[in-house]
């Protein structure tokens, strides 16, 4: 019991945010502010909205990456920064950014609130549910500082993930358990991040920038959600892979490349797909011409076989970034397991969506094809 309230007490000490900690959020956000508007990207028109705009996005992500990456990396090397800065603060950063969350999604909410801008992308949806219109948020894309703020978080969680990871890797490298199990973790889920910024473009064309407002869910998943449940907090490989030991047989390490491949081809191949077909509904997909039902929903390739084949390659990617923990726990599939379940709560409510905008034309895609995500079983 005394044991219980010392560790409680230790890890609730570990939850309060040090000045240090603050300073690394501080710095990452103004450095990703900064990159964002001055690096050099392609500048991509998103989707048009109801009112007819479209939205501007520097996709200069990778570049933003690279460049921190190098910066960090040099800087550890001359002692500037501690690459087990992040592992070794990992609660309090994680606290810090939830209070981070917090206040800025509040700011969010007065300022949605006041805003009497009709544009689709500004124009306030009060319910006047104050809970309600916190989490949900009240605009569609606000802006601070001319930064589009939903493109901003959703890069700071990505390139979080990978920068929590790496700060694994230099402990893992420090304290001599690196295993083959965390270099498979590493290699996949950085060729993962990095697939992500060399295509942020399709980002632009997703449910989260098109459809959904910017509330606490939104901000909380992209900044907090994504880099620590997905590799730090005790639930994911790259943490766990610290305490544990597995050995991987040859067969297990294959099997697990294989999952990675066939779920990037199947993950990538599907997004690309319809990102080109909504450019140019007349390109060919595999080498035929593509399949269009009314005009507007691409029916061949990767989206005649399920209608969300894209989240079944997520969540094959999903399962090729825990495979390396092996089976004797639970723990680690963590993140499969979450995804399972947001996919197909979204791919719920993507399909409601689509019914209504899309009428008979969905109604005919769906006798078409008629798999959700796994075809013959889902
Ligand atoms: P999609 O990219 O699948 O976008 C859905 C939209 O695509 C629909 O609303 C519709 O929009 C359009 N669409 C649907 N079917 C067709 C069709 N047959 N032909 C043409 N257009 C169609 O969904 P998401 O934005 O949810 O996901 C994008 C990627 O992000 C996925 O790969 C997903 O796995 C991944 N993701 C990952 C998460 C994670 O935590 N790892 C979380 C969420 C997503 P329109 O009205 O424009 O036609």
């Amino acid at each position: 019991m005394l044991m219980l309230d010392m560790d409680l007490r230790l890890l609730l000490q570990s939850l309060i945010p040090s000045l240090q900690s603050v300073y690394v959020l501080v710095f990452y956000f103004v450095y990703l502010a900064v990159a964002g508007q001055i690096l050099p990207g392609k500048v991509i028109r998103g989707v048009l909205l109801s009112d007819g705009s479209q939205l501007r996005y520097r996709c200069n992500g990778l570049f933003a990456l690279t460049l921190l990456v190098a910066i960090l990396g040099i800087s550890a090397k001359f002692g500037i920064v501690s690459p087990l800065v992040v592992a070794d603060r990992g609660l309090e950063l994680l606290s810090a950014t939830f209070i981070f969350c917090v206040l800025v999604t509040l700011a969010l909410y007065v300022t949605g609130r006041s805003s009497s801008d009709k544009s689709s992308s500004l124009k306030p949806h009060v319910s006047g549910n104050l809970v309600h219109d916190w989490w949900f948020g009240i605009q569609l894309n606000p802006q601070f500082l001319s930064i589009d703020l939903k493109f901003f978080f959703v890069r700071a969680g990505m390139m979080g993930w990978l920068l929590i990871n790496l700060s694994i890797l230099a402990k893992s490298v420090q304290d001599g358990s690196l295993s083959q199990s965390m270099i498979l973790y590493q290699i996949f889920c950085a060729l993962y991040i990095l697939d992500y910024f060399v295509h942020e473009e399709y980002m632009t064309s997703t449910w989260d920038i098109i459809a959904e407002r910017l509330g606490f869910m939104l901000v909380f998943g992209d900044l907090l959600w994504i880099p620590f449940t997905f590799s730090i907090q005790a639930c994911n490989c790259g943490w766990w892979l610290l305490h544990n030991k597995v050995e991987l047989t040859v067969p297990a390490i294959v099997a697990n490349c294989f999952v990675f491949l066939i779920g990037y081809m199947v993950f990538r191949g599907a997004n690309k797909q319809k990102h080109i077909f909504k450019k140019n509904p007349k390109t060919p997909i595999w080498g035929k011409p593509p399949v269009v039902v009314g005009g507007k929903l691409l029916a061949s390739g990767y989206w005649g076989i399920a209608r969300h084949c894209n989240y079944l390659g997520d969540l094959m990617l999903a399962l090729s970034f825990s495979l390396p923990c092996g089976i004797s726990s639970p723990v680690p599939y963590f993140y499969p397991i979450y995804l399972l379940i947001l996919l197909i709560w979204r791919e719920r409510r993507d399909e409601v969506r689509c019914a209504e905008k899309y009428k008979d034309i969905w109604a005919e895609y769906l006798r078409l094809v008629p798999y959700r995500i796994l075809p013959y079983v889902y």
